[in-house]
């Protein structure tokens, strides 16, 4: 079993079945399958080979969909990479990868004119051949139409994916068919995703959930996938409609956004019967109001990240009324959770810990690191760097990430649990705390605020609404206004921004 198979399998069994609806156009698995193979062949004639790479840089197009199988087709090894990049990031990412190939869509290609031809890289885009680019639907249309059977193994290697640098440079992660296929198997199992199933894709395909769960999971039982280049709560709402959607999976701020649309309650969504959500975090409050607007006996939360497939734990729609804001009780299929100390031993209820995660959709590794993936990866056991503590019923709530914990004056600040309160206040719009460093205590906690409307003595008046609702310790004692956090491509702070701009700012 490898994942190309899973493409040419649905082909055989159900040719006429619709695989992919992308605006106006609407392809079957045979046609998606004939495609692949097409692309596949002049991939090979171009000096593609089984374990070689081939960086995607591609929305979420059917061209994406042509191009990931035919890579995998080969037994080649796939890099996605998010189009919000700048040429820079992607130039590391094609130099840490060996890419011998990029493909580029016509709507983002010209973000990478500086780098063509300046490497042995072969260039290659959607749209007509020019300036060093070849032609994909060229490759396509003079490619052999004849079945490619792919060689891959379940533990070759798939897919390298590269983090999106919260925690610093981006490490690549490595998968193999088998972590992906294990992932793929969980999520159709957990969400009753099927043959009869149509899923909308607005989070980019160049990360691990959207790409692993919910697009290699509905190609597992031959789901159709409606495609959409760019996520705003116009395409959601609109597309769920249209094509009477039954699974959602969206990144925390996509489910935000969308539930504050002014027309939300024109749209249609009762086909919907899962709308999944994790990748980062949300208060209690916040899971309250989106599952006030989008239903709570239809809402699943997932918890989980790149390293580990992802796969982790989730939140079921029924515990949503007493449980919103934890990521759930038990592991899901093929994974296995823990909270443990320092030593690695498992911490007592209500105590904090970091989570650990074990299954077959483990990473293989962090690509061309292997101390970092050993650091990552003990006995076994992927080491999250998510700090969680279950409750009296074996709910676990996520505390922070343990990078972004504040040691001040010898006791701990988790920034989430005051940026979370801070957000409550009807003038502050988001809010990021990070530690700046203190003579006598060694850290202290800052709050970068983006107000909405005026709220002065900004210090005075957030420390005022904080004083009932936080211990004195835990409340930031510095505060800057700021027009807005830096973001990564998926919309997560960067803390290491705001820390390094802190920096800057003290020399
Ligand atoms: P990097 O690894 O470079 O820091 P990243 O943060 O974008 O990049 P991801 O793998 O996309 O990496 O994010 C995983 C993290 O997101 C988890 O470790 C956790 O901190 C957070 N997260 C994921 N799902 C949830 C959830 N349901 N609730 C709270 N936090 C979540």
């Amino acid at each position: 079993m490898n994942i190309s198979e899973l493409l040419a399998r649905n082909a055989r069994k159900f040719p006429d079945k619709t695989a992919i609806i992308d605006g106006e156009t609407e392809l079957s698995y045979a046609e998606v399958d004939r495609a692949v193979n097409r692309l596949a062949s002049s991939l090979e004639r171009l000096g593609i080979r089984r374990g070689d790479k081939v960086a995607l840089y591609m929305p979420n197009t059917t061209e994406f969909v042509f191009a990931y199988f035919a890579v995998l087709r080969l037994g080649s090894v796939v890099v996605p990479i998010n189009v919000r990049l700048t040429a820079a990031e992607v130039q590391y990412i094609l130099g840490h990868s060996e890419a011998k190939m990029l493909i580029a869509h016509d709507l983002v290609h010209q973000a990478l004119t500086s780098l063509v031809g300046g490497s042995d890289v072969i260039w290659i885009k959607t749209g007509s051949a020019e300036g060093g680019w070849l032609s994909l639907a060229e490759l396509i249309d003079s490619g052999d139409p004849r079945e490619i059977v792919c060689p891959a193994k379940e533990d070759d290697e798939a897919t390298i994916l590269y983090t999106s640098g919260t925690t610093g440079r981006p490490k690549g992660v490595l998968f193999t068919h088998r972590n992906i296929i294990t992932v793929a198997d969980m999520i159709v199992i957990e969400t009753k995703i099927d043959r009869q199933s149509r899923l909308l894709h607005l989070m980019p395909l160049s990360h691990s959930a959207p790409l692993h769960l919910f697009f290699v999971g509905g190609t597992y039982v031959g789901a159709t996938h409606v495609l959409a280049p760019a996520f705003s709560p116009d395409a959601l709402l609109g597309l769920v409609e249209r094509h009477k959607i039954t699974h959602f999976f969206g990144a925390p701020v996509a489910y935000l956004l969308t539930a504050k649309h002014p027309r939300f309650e024109d749209y249609d969504l009762s086909s919907v019967c899962c709308w999944m959500y994790g990748g980062g975090p949300l208060s209690r409050e916040e899971v309250r109001f989106i599952a006030s607007r989008f239903g709570a006996r239809r809402m699943m939360c997932l918890y989980g990240l790149t390293e580990a497939g992802p796969n982790g734990t989730y939140l079921a729609p029924e515990e949503h009324a007493e449980k919103a804001g934890s990521v759930g009780k038990y592991a899901a299929l093929h994974c296995e959770v823990a909270i443990v100390d320092e030593q690695g031993n498992e911490v007592a209820p209500g105590e904090v810990g970091e989570i650990v995660l074990r299954g077959e959709s483990v990473m293989k590794g962090y690509y061309k690191d292997e101390e970092k993936t050993n650091e990552a990866i003990k006995n076994g056991w992927l080491y999250t760097g998510d700090l969680a503590r279950r409750d009296e019923d074996g709910y676990i709530w996520i505390i922070d990430r343990k990078k972004d914990v504040i040691i001040s004056g010898g006791v701990n600040i988790y920034p989430k649990e005051v940026e979370d309160v801070l957000r409550t206040h009807p003038a502050i719009a988001d809010v990021a705390v990070i530690g700046v460093p203190h003579p006598e205590w060694g850290e202290t906690a800052k709050a970068f605020v983006v107000l909405n409307e005026p709220l002065e003595p900004l210090a005075e008046e957030c420390k005022r609404f904080l004083s009932d609702k936080l211990a004195g310790y835990k409340i930031p004692r510095l505060y800057e206004a700021i027009a807005e956090l830096p973001r990564n491509a998926t919309g997560k702070v960067l803390k290491q921004v705001l820390r390094a701009r802190e920096t800057a700012a003290q020399a």
